[in-house]
């Protein structure tokens, strides 16, 4: 691991350097070699080298007391004072000041009630005087990273799995329902609505790492959000038309954002799709633009639907998070759409809202910069109007 690797070296170079210093020191000094060592033993050179590692760095005495200890260190809450704060950190150096080894383990780090801290520690003999070298890579984050990707495979895998294992249980229903005409067609529509779900989901997952990928958008242009709006609204009218729901565009039309048009009109597109999804029939979907303030334009896609609970509020821009599980599937949600709004936006400089009330509607709120190279469009008073989309 890169880490470990890392951290080898960096013990290396400092045990290296001390074990130099230290002789030295010794020999100067003519101390005993279990006398407390003085924090002037700690020649200065050890200090610079230890204050450009990586690292949480910590030297302690033969007494276990700490003579040197990096800001991170004691950010961290390893070193409190002159005092190492953890237990298996302060035993790793007593093993390691006996027999000379240098040893490493993963050990999680928890104060109070918070929750713990992983880290990778190499505790390292430096020199003859008993001092020894601690080093701790906070690993915590990229745990939680690993423990996303795996999350993330195994609901991939499961949600796959599901339209596939449908498809084959539908083939062979048809097989078997060869000499009967209409059991075939309504089974051959079904194995129509799993596997356009099975595309939904590849093309949901394939937008959704292409998004990944980068922190911005790549080539952006100044975009026309009079154009996103209306090509996802025209996108969505086929979901649309058989609930009678109807499709409204308000708002300002001559609003600008800088970006990816594509990506944009894809993430309003996902809005308004839920809104439709959601909403009982010949209810009312809104999209509107306005300018926020003087630096921010607003897209927002309001429906009469059935609200989401204040409690999964914040979990639905999550992966694969739903409220209703089968409500999702039913409509042919990927579970997916959310996140990618949230990942388009936060590409864009941007945020995305919600305000909701369960059974009477929600309003889903894209925030962006107006684009600071084009002229930001001049204050005017908020046009109210709400047109029926054409
Ligand atoms: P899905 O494909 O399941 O719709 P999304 O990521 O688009 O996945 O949305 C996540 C969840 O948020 C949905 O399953 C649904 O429970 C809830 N949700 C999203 N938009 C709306 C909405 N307009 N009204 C009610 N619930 C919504």
């Amino acid at each position: 691991m890169e880490v470990v690797a890392g951290l080898a070296g960096a013990v290396g170079l400092v045990t290296g350097l001390v074990a130099g210093l230290a002789v030295r020191a010794s020999e100067r000094a003519q101390r005993p070699v279990d006398a407390p060592t003085p924090l002037s033993s700690l020649p200065s050179g050890v200090a610079s080298v230890l204050s450009v590692l990586p690292s949480s760095a910590v030297v302690i005495d033969g007494d276990d007391r700490v003579l040197r200890a990096s800001s991170a260190a004691r950010a961290f809450g390893l070193v409190s004072g002159d005092r190492l704060l953890v237990d298996e950190l302060i035993a790793m150096a007593r093993l390691v000041r006996r027999d000379g080894e240098i040893r490493e383990e993963e050990i999680e780090v928890v104060h109070g009630r918070r929750e713990g801290r992983w880290f990778s520690v190499r505790v390292a003999p430096m020199g003859s005087h008993g001092l020894v070298l601690v080093l701790a890579e906070d690993l915590t984050e990229f745990r939680r990273v690993e423990a996303v990707r795996r999350d993330f495979v195994a609901n991939v895998s499961h949600e796959l799995k599901t339209p596939v294992g449908a498809l084959s249980l539908l083939s062979e229903t048809v097989e078997d329902a060869a000499d009967d005409p209409e059991a075939v067609r309504r089974f051959a529509k079904r194995m129509q609505h799993e596997s356009a779900r099975l595309t939904n989901v590849i093309q949901d997952l394939i937008t959704l790492t292409r998004l990944q990928g980068g922190e911005i958008v790549e080539r952006p242009r100044t975009v026309n959000l009079d154009d996103v709006i209306h090509e996802a609204v025209d996108r969505c009218r086929l979901k649309a038309e058989p609930k009678e729901i109807t499709l409204a565009i308000g708002g300002r039309d001559d609003l600008l954002a800088y970006g990816d048009e594509e990506l944009l009109t894809t993430a309003v597109r996902n809005l308004i799709d839920n809104a439709i999804a959601y909403s009982p029939e010949r209810t009312r979907v809104v999209v509107c633009t306005r300018l926020a303030d003087e630096n921010h334009v607003e897209i927002s896609v309001t429906d009469q639907g059935i609200g989401i609970p204040e409690a999964d509020l914040e979990r639905i821009f999550e992966r694969f998070y739903r409220v209703d599980p089968a409500r999702s599937r039913q409509t042919g949600g990927t579970g997916l759409g959310l996140a990618i709004v949230k990942h388009v936006t936060t590409r864009h400089r941007g945020d995305v809202n919600v305000w909701s009330k369960e059974g009477s509607g929600s309003t889903f709120t894209i925030r962006l910069p107006l684009p600071s190279t084009s002229a930001p469009a001049k204050e005017t008073p908020e046009q109210d109007t709400v047109r029926e989309a054409p």
